[in-house]
């Protein structure tokens, strides 16, 4: 079935809101289904793109907790956890590392309306020693029961539901793509549109179709390729 003009510009209208300055770093959180409803709530909170740092010879796998989340948010993998909190830190982003320690501070007191990683520790041992020492702001979500933890899922949604809360109320959310860098936006927007092309047009190693403003692909493809789409 052909793209419609109303599904590119709905595609287009969550780009839009995307916010490449929020994100999340999960370290060894493996479960399919944890994995996938992290994703989901990414998703409807706007967040560009997710990490993960996996155990040697894990692939992330997902369930249908995501409900397709995974198409929407990439999760990119890495194998060193160092490494990756690192780099976000050079590229500005404040680390906010959920640590169940006596020096963590109440998820609300702290500001999300900066570039913020909320990096988040495996569902069994929590963040490695490394991780914790490397993060600017160890952050708990306090508890008033018997259970001393939160399922990651739930710890990583009440977070970035904060996350929108501060943005939306200091009136910092984007709206026409701003939170998204300019040279990743119509990739991203190609990506989203037509999948199986995008995929082609890597294998081939070409550049993607140009689109036209109502979403339709204006080069000549081959016959092959134009069925699936
Ligand atoms: N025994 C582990 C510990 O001491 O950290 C518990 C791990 S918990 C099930 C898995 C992850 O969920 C934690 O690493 C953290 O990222 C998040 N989490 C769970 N409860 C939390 C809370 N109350 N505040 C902040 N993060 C929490």
């Amino acid at each position: 079935m052909p793209l419609l003009p109303r599904r590119f510009e709905r595609l287009k209208a969550v780009l839009d809101r995307r916010m490449g300055d929020l994100t999340v770093v999960l370290e060894h959180v493996d479960k399919p289904h944890n994995l996938s409803a992290i994703l989901r709530s990414c998703d409807a909170v706007g967040v560009l793109e997710a990490h993960v740092v996996s155990l040697a010879g894990r692939t992330p796998t997902f369930n249908c907790t995501a409900k397709g989340s995974e198409r929407w948010v990439p999760l990119h993998r890495h194998s060193n956890s160092v490494a990756l909190l690192q780099q976000l830190k050079a590229q500005g982003f404040r680390l906010y590392g959920t640590h169940l320690s006596v020096e963590a501070v109440d998820y609300r007191a702290c500001d999300f309306t900066g570039p913020s990683a909320l990096v988040l520790g495996a569902e069994k041992w929590g963040l490695s020693a490394e991780a914790a020492a490397l993060v600017d702001q160890p952050i708990v979500i306090p508890m008033q029961g018997m259970v001393q933890s939160l399922n990651v899922s739930v710890a990583c949604a009440t977070l970035l539901f904060e996350a929108l809360r501060q943005r939306q109320a200091a009136g910092v959310l984007p709206t026409c793509g701003e939170g998204v860098p300019a040279e990743r936006y119509g990739p991203l927007l190609f990506e989203w549109a037509y999948p199986e092309v995008a995929a082609w047009c890597q294998r081939e190693g070409r550049p993607y179709p140009a689109l036209d403003a109502e979403g339709a692909i204006s080069e000549n493809l081959p016959r092959t390729l134009k069925m699936r789409y």
